[in-house]
Parts: structure tokens; C-alpha cells; sequence
């Protein structure tokens, strides 16, 4: 395998330290949280010592997965704590860990493990390989690296990344090694169906009287190519819910016969400041990660995402100009 070195150079260096921060991306999904996870468990059988910290709430997907009560807030460690070394999963850019950060110092050793294109930190060892599905398919081939026996806990960690990154196996990433991978795991003993009901077929009451309102903003445009949806602050406020119950909304949009790009726009407070979220799908063939990276962002050439600052009012007609321009020439498509 091509990318075999960065593998080994991850196995090398987890081997011969201790003491890790095991971190990933803000707005956390199903294969960050279960990667985390999976591996924290594997370097805890190798007697090592492991911080799961996260910056944002963990979403709904992951809120019965085994070990996600150990997951730290940064707020919760005193201050001027630094880990001599950290686990950067499904992020390629240390900017997007969010407060995590402040839990790094100069001296700490930074291992990436991500699968996004184009990834734009670099550790003192990365591995990135974009062909995977999931991190979680990487964090599968590191633990067995690492020579740890996966057991049940560690296979329904890494079923629910796997399964989320790909849609329920519905994504173009669904590959025959990951759907045999996800096999394996389920040979393990992982409970398939209260995994997917827990990732795509669980909400709130509150989430759902939300979802109800955010699709009253659904709007298309570009003839019917580009479909989006707002979710304000007042809106959550109203349902007393969080983001991290609004996993999935932007599917709605997707699903809409004709569209090519989905958007999900989400306006939050920054530090006292507006800014908005910006989701991202491709239905068919346009790659949405060219219309993130348009903004900073990034992601992957069916989901992807970027953060813009200011309120909705600027935030998405920038978004949707720009996209209509890709629409109608210059964007890729493959
Ligand atoms: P989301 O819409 O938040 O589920 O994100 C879709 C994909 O795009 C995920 O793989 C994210 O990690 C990635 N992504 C979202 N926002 C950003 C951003 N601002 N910069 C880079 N990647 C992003
Ligand atoms: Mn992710
Ligand atoms: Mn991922």
C-alpha cells in the first residue's frame, strides 16, 4: 500500500511514547468520536496512558458508544496543562480542534490521522489516506498494526464510524474492504441494527419539532440544482436543543429529486461573533469539497464543509453565488 510508511511511522511512534492526548475534529460526528475511541481503548491495552478530550459536544450517534464517558472537555484540565504528545483523528487542520489547542505546547508530539483531501497541518508524523471511507477504517489498520486483538468494545467503536462516514453504506466511499471490514466487526459481535438506529434513527422530540422548522427554509435555486436550509440560533434556543442533535439535517435537502448541492447553513457565536456553518453534499456528481474550499474549508468530494464569518445575511448569499457559479461552469464535476 502506497501510504504504508505513514502507517508504520504512527505504529513507531505510539510504541515508543506515553502519555497521550487522543483528540478530533470540532462539531464531532460518528467517525471521529468512534475512532477516538476505538484507539484510546487499543493504547490503554498497551498500558498506555490516554486523554480522550473533545472541544464540542458528542452527537447523538455516538451517546452509547462504550467509553464515551471518559471524553474530556479542554475547560476541564488546569490551566498550562500540555501533553507531551497528542492524536490529531479525522483532521488534517490543527486549526479545526477548536479549544483543544490550548492543551498543546511547543514541545508536544503530534501524530495526524485523517482521510480528508487535501489536509493542510502537518504532525511530526502524518498518515492521510483520502481512499479510506472513514478514519475509522485507518484507526482498523492501526490497531492491528499495533498487534491489539480487536474485542466487542473496540469493533462497535469502529462500526459506528465506519457505518456514519458512509451513509449506512449508502456513499459513493463504500467500498468492498470497508463493507468487509464492517463484517468483520459484526463477526465480533457488534449489535448492527441498534448502531444504525442509534446514528439515523434517533431524536428528540424537541430535535424534531426542530428539523419540522428548519425544513419550513427550504429554498432551491439554480433550477432546482441547488437546495439549502437555515438553522438559526433562535431556533435552537426555541427547541432548547444543540448542534449536536442537528446531525443529518442537511440530508433533507440532498434528497430532493434534481439537486446537485445541498446546503445546511448554520449560524452560531464565536468568541462574541457571529459566524455561520456551512454543510455541504453533492447528490451526484459535483464535488462540493472545490465549493468548501472556495471558503477556507474543506472535506471531502460529497461532504464537505466550510465557516464563514459574519450573520446569515452575508454569510449565504456569498455561498450561494458561488456555488451557482461552479453550477454553471468551472466547477468540477466527476
Ligand atoms: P459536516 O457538514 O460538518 O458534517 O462536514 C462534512 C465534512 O466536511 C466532514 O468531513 C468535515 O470534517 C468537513 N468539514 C466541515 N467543515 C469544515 C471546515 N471548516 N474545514 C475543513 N473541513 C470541514
Ligand atoms: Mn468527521
Ligand atoms: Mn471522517
Amino acid at each position: 500500500m502506497a501510504d504504508a510508511s505513514g502507517l508504520s511511522q504512527v505504529v513507531a511512534a505510539i510504541d515508543t511514547r506515553d502519555n497521550f492526548l487522543i483528540t478530533a475534529h470540532i462539531h464531532p460526528d460518528g467517525d471521529s468520536v468512534g475512532s477516538m475511541l476505538a484507539l484510546a481503548w487499543a493504547l490503554e491495552r498497551l498500558g498506555k496512558r490516554v486523554q480522550r478530550v473533545l472541544a464540542e459536544r458528542v452527537p447523538l450517534s455516538c451517546q452509547t458508544l462504550p467509553g464515551v464517558e471518559k471524553i474530556a472537555n479542554p475547560s476541564m484540565f488546569p490551566p498550562g496543562t500540555v501533553f507531551p504528545n497528542a492524536i490529531v483523528l479525522d483532521c488534517g487542520d490543527l486549526d479545526r480542534i477548536g479549544s483543544t489547542q490550548r492543551l498543546f505546547g511547543p514541545s508536544t508530539f503530534i501524530i495526524l490521522v485523517d482521510h480528508h483531501l487535501n489536509p493542510r497541518s502537518l504532525g511530526h508524523v502524518s498518515w492521510f489516506r483520502p481512499e479510506a471511507a472513514a478514519t475509522g477504517e485507518m484507526v482498523y489498520d492501526l490497531i492491528q498494526a499495533l498487534g491489539v486483538p480487536l474485542n466487542h468494545t473496540a469493533a462497535t467503536c469502529l462500526y459506528t464510524s465506519i457505518l456514519t462516514d458512509t451513509g449506512g453504506f449508502r456513499y459513493s466511499n463504500t467500498t468492498p474492504r470497508v463493507v468487509e471490514m464492517a463484517a468483520a466487526l459484526l463477526r465480533l459481535g457488534v449489535d448492527g441494527p441498534e448502531a444504525a438506529r442509534q446514528a439515523f434513527e434517533t431524536r428528540s422530540l424537541e430535535a424534531t419539532r426542530l428539523l419540522a422548522e428548519v425544513l419550513r427554509t427550504l429554498q432551491v435555486s439554480a433550477d432546482g440544482r441547488l437546495a439549502y436550509l437555515i438553522l438559526t440560533r433562535e431556533m435552537l434556543r426555541k427547541y432548547h436543543t444543540d448542534a449536536s442533535e442537528t446531525e443529518g439535517f442537511v440530508n433533507y435537502a440532498r434528497a430532493l429529486v434534481g439537486v446537485e448541492i445541498a446546503a445546511l447553513f448554520r449560524e452560531e457565536e464565536e468568541d462574541g461573533r457571529l459566524q455561520v456553518r456551512v454543510s455541504l453534499r453533492s447528490r451526484g456528481h459535483f464535488n462540493v469539497h472545490t465549493l468548501a474550499a472556495a471558503f477556507g474549508g474543506g472535506g471531502h468530494a460529497k461532504a464537505a464543509g466550510c465557516t464563514l464569518p459574519g450573520p446569515l445575511s452575508e454569510a449565504v448569499p456569498q455561498v450561494l453565488s458561488k456555488a451557482e457559479s461552479l453550477l454553471n461552469g468551472g466547477g468540477v464535476f466527476d
